[in-house]
């Protein structure tokens, strides 16, 4: 049964990073924002939790880094990659790039989803629907015309927006009732995660990513001296690490980086890993943000990134409050959208992909590679930032 009808300019479905950050991003600017999240649990901390330099100035551009930085985000100065006998194989410094933000800063993933919403929620025509499903898509001319949410109380409500923006995941149920093909590819080898006290001392919080001969380990920082530690693994090993002790997992982390002996850990969880690649970003009236329209492996920590890049962009070609209402300038809209996120996210996906399947020796020989060139060095740190390497590509 409908009880209830809204009809805001934009409908956003999903409350993960880039659901809220779009409606952070956009408050204040005048548009009527309607977010429906099913979930009332926070997202799952383990996820991503570091920002790109060109994302930490998008945050100072929507206003909310201060939030960032009083919730308690930490810097990170860089990346080093070394053998498991701790030779360095390339390090990756940002504080000497001219660029505003020469860090990485991280925050707990819940945490930066809760920021994101809490500041969303400033604007006085933001209205948030927790916990609320979107279930319902109904269209009219390739128009989205209607969403239907359902609330706990077994209640509807008709949501009629003009812009409907799926930001609901990598299952997104937007992206399948819009019609836009999905193409997904199953990674063999699921991540696990764990935290615990820092083993080393880090004192610039740099990511330390030691290559084996044919493994890779991350211990990557999270604030409060903490470290995450993870790594890919075959299913079968998912048991033993599921029913570790302390001790076990201790031990077991030291024979994979004999430097890292000592770690006492609790598990943060296993992780299938998945790639979704969608033909298009937006079909009519509706638009896909976030893993919705691109999820990727995280080898390089790029997920959350890319979304808030996109969240830019969408910003930027949006019709004004008082025209998005006009189906053709909306749809010319998109279109810009879309032409700009193809251009900025095609390569990117690939290599990411490419990334992901790498043997270790090969990756090994081109990091050796760019570390023995002083060029090929820059270029590479330059990428890690989330810049453009042609500067005039960057919106920021
Ligand atoms: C272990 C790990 C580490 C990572 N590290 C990094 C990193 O360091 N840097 C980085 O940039 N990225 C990283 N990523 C990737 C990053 O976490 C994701 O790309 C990003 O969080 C995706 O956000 P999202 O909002 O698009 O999707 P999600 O987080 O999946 O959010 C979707 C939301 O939609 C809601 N929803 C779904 N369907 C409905 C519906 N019908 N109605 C209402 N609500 C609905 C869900 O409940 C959910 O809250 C990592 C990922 C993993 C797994």
């Amino acid at each position: 049964m409908t009880n209830q009808v809204l009809e805001p300019d934009i409908l956003i479905v999903g409350s993960g990073i880039a659901g809220a950050a779009l409606a952070c991003a956009i408050r204040g600017r005048g548009y009527n924002v309607v977010l429906v999240e099913r979930s009332v649990q926070p997202p799952d901390t383990a996820r991503g939790d570091h920002l790109q330099p060109y994302s930490v100035a998008l945050l100072e551009n929507w206003g909310v880094l201060e939030d960032f930085l009083a919730a308690g985000a930490e810097r990170r100065l860089g990346t080093i990659y070394l053998s498991e006998e701790q030779e360095i194989i390339l390090s990756a410094p940002l504080e000497r790039l001219e660029i505003p933000h020469p860090y990485y800063l991280y925050l707990n993933h819940d945490v930066i989803g809760s920021v994101l919403l809490k500041k969303a929620g400033d604007d006085k025509n933001f209205t948030l629907l927790r916990p609320a499903t979107a279930s319902g898509f109904s269209f009219d001319n390739e128009r989205m015309r209607s969403v239907n949410v359902s609330l706990p109380d077994d209640t509807v409500v008709e949501v009629r927006a003009h812009l409907v923006v799926g930001a609901d995941g990598r299952n997104s149920r937007v992206c399948h009732a819009a019609g836009i093909p999905a193409r997904t590819h199953k990674y063999p080898r699921p991540l696990v995660a764990m935290f615990g006290p820092h083993p080393l001392p880090d004192p610039r919080n740099e990511v330390l990513s030691f290559l084996g001969n044919d493994k890779i380990t991350v211990c990557i920082p999270r604030i409060g001296g903490i470290a995450k530690i993870g790594f890919t693994l075959d299913p079968s090993e998912i048991p033993f690490w599921r029913n570790s002790t302390v001790e076990q997992r201790r031990e077991a982390v030291a024979q994979r980086v004999p430097c890292l002996a000592g770690y006492e850990s609790e598990l943060a969880g296993f992780f299938p890993v998945i790639q979704v690649t969608t033909t298009a970003y937006t079909h009519g009236n509706v638009v896909l943000l976030g893993d919705a329209a691109h999820a990727m492996h995280p080898a390089r920590g790029q997920g959350m990134n890319v979304a808030l890049r996109g969240i830019e962009r969408l910003i930027d070609c949006l019709p004004s409050p008082r025209m998005i209402a006009d189906p053709v300038q909306l749809h010319a809209a998109l279109q810009r959208y879309d032409a700009m996120q193809k251009q900025a996210n095609t390569r990117l996906l690939e290599d990411n992909h490419a990334r992901a399947r790498e043997n270790v020796g090969a990756l090994r020989a081109y990091l050796g590679k760019v570390a023995g060139d002083q060029r090929l060095t820059a270029r590479y740190v330059r990428e890690t930032t989330g810049y453009s390497p042609e500067p005039e590509r960057n919106l920021v």
